[in-house]
């Protein structure tokens, strides 16, 4: 199993009230599986997330990547395992504004020991994106949609295996989101990667061979593909 959550919670307590953003919640993900995961605003979903990719620390619970419980690993080792083998598309994505579009897609390679083909793998994404065009534009001369697009292509060039995306498309056009969606779905195809991605678009969950829902911290199945789930 690639990805295990086993019993985890995550709580807050404000200002004396204690609110469990995540509760008690377990699931599991394969190698090359895509999951979808719902539920209303607040639900605790990117929190679940956030968990998965061991950028929060949960207060009860495991999270296990690939046989590695990652809070038992010291701060660098984690951060390492996750550089090298997740990514993250968040619901705000930010690129690095005095960078230019390419060198914002390049930009994780500097953290591991990747070969020099990254640059034209670089291009490569920004035109798998519809961006090829745009190589040495900085964000601040293209639409939010486009930077989206751009941080979205970011979260490929290390060769991820699962990518936990945060409500991926949520403020690009039908077009847009439509050219995201197939390329989720040619990644996870061709290079098996694993995709968890939260999100408000029927369509998209309807796409993934399981959906989750979120109901205040809680999580639930709401359905099965079993014609899209792997052998
Ligand atoms: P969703 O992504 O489904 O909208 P979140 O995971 O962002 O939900 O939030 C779940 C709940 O946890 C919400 O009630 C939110 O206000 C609360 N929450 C999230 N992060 C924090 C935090 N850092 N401190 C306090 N409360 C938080
Ligand atoms: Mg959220």
């Amino acid at each position: 199993m690639l990805l295990e959550v086993n019993n985890v919670t995550k709580q807050y307590d404000i200002d004396g009230q204690i609110l469990k953003a995540v509760d008690a919640v377990s699931l599991t993900a394969d190698k090359a599986e895509m999951l979808s995961v719902v539920g209303h605003s607040g639900s605790g979903k990117t929190t679940l997330l956030s968990l998965m990719g061991g950028l929060t620390r949960p207060d009860t619970g495991t999270v296990i990547i690939d046989g590695i419980d990652l809070w038992a690993l010291r701060d660098n080792q984690r951060s390492e395992l996750r550089n090298r083998r997740m990514s993250f598309i968040y619901q705000f994505s930010s690129l690095i504004p005095t960078l230019t579009a390419i060198e914002n897609i390049i930009l994780p390679t500097a953290f591991g020991t990747f070969g020099a083909d990254r640059e034209e793998y670089a291009k490569e994404l920004l035109g798998i994106v519809g961006l090829a065009d745009k190589a040495r534009a900085y964000p601040s001369h293209l639409s939010g949609g486009q930077q989206r697009r751009i941080a979205i292509a970011r979260a490929f060039i290390n060769d991820p295996e699962i990518v936990l995306a945060d409500e991926p498309t949520g403020d690009l056009d039908e077009q847009s989101e439509a050219e995201i969606i197939r390329l989720f779905h040619r990644m996870n195809r061709e290079k098996a990667v694993t995709f968890i991605i939260v999100t408000h678009n029927r369509e998209i969950a309807g796409q993934t061979a399981r959906q989750l829902r979120m109901t205040n911290g809680v999580l639930g199945s709401s359905g099965v593909n079993s014609s899209l789930m792997k052998k």
